[in-house]
């Protein structure tokens, strides 16, 4: 050890014998198991220290230490990460990342940042100030980057990585995996291999009782159905006969269900009643922080037997309800004010028929004979006035 860092990490050792003996016990769990330390977790510069191996080991990741650099190598999946004693320069996947409190040495025990450690494989890290805890959710995926979705603009959905799914591993046995629920009660990723053996042989039953993370009764006159949420299934119940599964049912739009989602899960079905093959599939809900309502789901399929010729598509359905805002943290929502819209200019689709008034992309705008299509471009006012009204699907 160099002379420098040895006297950075007596000081820093000292001062935390300080912290440690005024501060609670701090707790650190994973996917809602709590970590075993054999050397207290302590506070540095506002950041959670804690001892290495204990930490890495809960997360599934591979770690050795290098006595002579005093550095520590973690990997987990695709993700290497190198930290040294004293050096605030965390180094992840070859590039640096900068570290606001450097690992230590405490009682001939290595300590390293935990949240840093857990995000840079992909974990969610929330802290709990009052309980002195931190929950780490490691379901956050490795192949899903919520920040490469772009912002919802009007379609109910988007391709992801070129439509192409993630699966690393075909089966062409059937299962199903449904991940636990996370310390806020919050679904992860479905994972499943369907078949004709995974489909249902019964009526769905009732599933009122379930009451997933951020539920909410709310109730809109301009939504179709009323109802702003639905329980809504990752892994349809046509699919997969999962009727009152709590870790399958989430807090979804009644928009995210039915223009999202929907035609999805019919896709597969159809695809799997017309040639019996079985299909890789994957619906991951996108949690952000500790937000109880999830922002949208990843739905990913890829047909077996075909090798994805039949059925392949990797698709993004936001949890938006067009002309509500919803709170994610709680499921709360209010119905935005279009009034203050009224006279901004744009594009609509109008049905001339019907005298409804649509955004471009609606599903109601595909749906519309050619005859009875107009387009316009000018103000909601405008169209009121002239005896058109918003379409309940898009909510213009
Ligand atoms: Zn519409």
């Amino acid at each position: 050890m160099k002379l420098k860092n040895k006297i950075t990490a007596v000081l820093i050792s000292m001062m935390c014998f300080a912290c440690q003996a005024s501060a609670y016990d701090i707790a650190v769990f994973v996917d809602g198991t709590r970590v075993n330390f054999d050397t207290a977790p302590v506070i540095i510069n506002n950041r959670t220290m804690v001892p290495m191996r204990a930490i890495f080991e809960s997360l599934g990741a591979q770690v050795e230490w290098d006595q002579q650099s005093e550095t520590v190598f973690g990997t987990l999946g695709d993700t290497n990460i190198s930290i040294t004693i004293g050096s605030s320069e965390m180094v992840k996947n070859g590039e640096p990342v900068t570290l606001d409190s450097p690992p230590v040495i405490i009682d001939d025990r290595t300590l390293v940042p935990v949240r840093a450690i857990s995000e840079s494989f992909g974990c969610t890290v929330n802290w709990d100030e009052a309980t002195q805890t931190v929950h780490i959710i490691s379901n956050t995926s490795e192949y899903f980057i919520p920040e490469l979705i772009p912002e919802y603009s009007g379609s109910a959905y988007v391709t992801v990585n070129g439509n192409e799914p993630y699966f690393d591993e075909m089966s062409n046995v059937s299962f199903e995996n449904y991940s636990e629920l996370d310390y806020l009660g919050r679904c992860g990723p479905a994972y499943a291999c369907l078949s004709i053996d995974t489909m249902p042989t019964e009526e769905r039953g009732n599933i009122g009782m379930i009451k997933p993370s951020g539920w909410v009764t709310a109730k809109y006159d301009f939504v179709d159905g009323k109802y702003l949420y639905n329980r809504c299934h990752l892994i349809g119940f046509q699919l997969s006969a999962e009727n009152a599964n709590e870790k399958n049912l989430i807090t979804g739009t009644r928009y995210m269900n039915t223009e999202g989602m929907l035609q999805f899960e019919n896709m597969t079905a159809d695809y799997i009643e017309d040639t019996g093959n079985h299909v890789m599939y994957r619906v991951t809900p996108d949690f952000r922080d500790s937000e109880l309502v999830a922002r949208g789901v990843l739905m990913e399929a890829e047909s077996v037997e075909d090798g994805g010729i039949g059925l392949s598509y990797n698709v993004y359905c936001y949890n938006v309800q067009p002309g509500i805002v919803i709170n994610y943290a709680d499921g709360s929502s209010y119905a935005y004010d279009k009034q203050t819209d009224n006279n901004i200019e744009r594009t609509y689709i109008l049905n001339v028929r019907s005298k409804k008034f649509h955004y471009p992309d609606c599903s109601g705008v595909s749906n519309m004979s050619e005859k009875n299509k107009q387009e316009y471009t000018g103000s909601r006012e405008e169209l009121i006035e002239m005896g058109y009204s918003p379409c309940g699907i898009c909510s213009p």
